[in-house]
């Protein structure tokens, strides 16, 4: 549905208002000028991705990695239950630093037109899509034996909310900058390459309940809707959408996108089989 896409663009700026509103206030609650209606939690105990790399030590020793509380596993079992029913809407809905990839994205956009998004060349973007699993292994693996959040030095994420604090790493910094200037040119850089809870939640494609899935008897095979996905998933070539970057944006399903009605629809059914 076209009004799809407009509920998804207010959606993300709600959420990324927030979490500066949160960020902004839990500086403020430090020196004592908190504002008193919003949460004074910091972004680690607000960040879902927290609860997986906390989920070792908290099944080995019932402890919390330093800095992570236990609202950070409360938020990864909420999203959890919505990437099995949707797949990883976390990702296309509310993640902020994925909000403003798209932003940056826009301008890209108009700079490049139908270039954007389609720099890199096939076979290189193919295996690039795996790196992500590598920083999720990486990341589960150093936070388990350490104890220590050592992913906060290279986080866009923590950096893009906190850069005015004087806490955050050179590194997380740079990865930031980087995210920033590569959204001039690809869709969602940091989201398709590197992001480790993206990769997390991109398992639940295989098995969601809520799937994209593409009429086969009305599709006039125009290539729109693999066209307009930001991930670069070939829907037009699907029956079903089981591509583990899919991030349940929508964009695919929009009128504005295919031009026959009920062609890309998100629905129940299917089995694991079906493609
Ligand atoms: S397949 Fe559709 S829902 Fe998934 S990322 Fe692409 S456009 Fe969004
Ligand atoms: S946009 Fe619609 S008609 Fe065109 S290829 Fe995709 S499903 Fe088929």
């Amino acid at each position: 549905m076209k009004k799809t896409i407009k509920i998804r663009a207010y959606i993300q700026t709600f959420f990324f208002l927030l979490i500066a509103a949160i960020s902004i206030n839990h500086g403020l609650e430090e020196s004592g000028q908190g504002i008193p209606f919003l949460s004074a939690a910091s972004l680690h105990a607000l960040c879902p991705f927290g609860g997986v790399v906390t989920l070792y030590q908290t099944i080995t020793t019932g402890t919390f990695v330093q800095k992570i509380h236990e609202s950070a596993l409360a938020m990864l079992y909420s999203v959890i239950v919505l990437s099995v029913l949707f797949g990883p809407v976390f990702c296309g809905w509310v993640c902020p630093l994925g909000t403003l990839q798209e932003w940056i994205g826009k301008l890209g956009k108009r700079i490049f037109k139908k270039r954007y998004n389609r720099f890199m060349p096939i076979f290189i973007n193919s295996k690039l899509r795996y790196l992500r699993y590598l920083v999720l292994a990486w990341v589960v693996y150093v936070t388990a034996k350490s104890g220590v959040l050592l992913f906060v030095n290279v986080d866009p994420y923590y950096a893009l909310f906190n850069f005015w604090t004087g806490e955050v790493a050179l590194s997380a910094l740079a990865i930031l900058a980087l995210t920033m200037v590569g959204a001039l040119f690809v869709e969602r850089p940091w989201c398709k390459y590197t992001c480790p809870f993206g990769a997390f939640l991109g398992i639940f494609n295989l098995f969601r309940i809520f799937k994209i899935k593409r009429e086969t008897s009305t599709c006039i095979d125009c290539g729109a809707c693999g066209k307009a996905c930001p991930m670069n998933i070939r829907v037009d070539k699907n029956k079903t959408v089981r591509d583990h970057q899919c991030i349940s944006c929508r964009i695919c399903t929009s009128e504005e996108v295919c031009p026959i009605p009920d062609t890309v629809e998100f629905k129940t059914g299917g089995g694991l089989s079906e493609n």
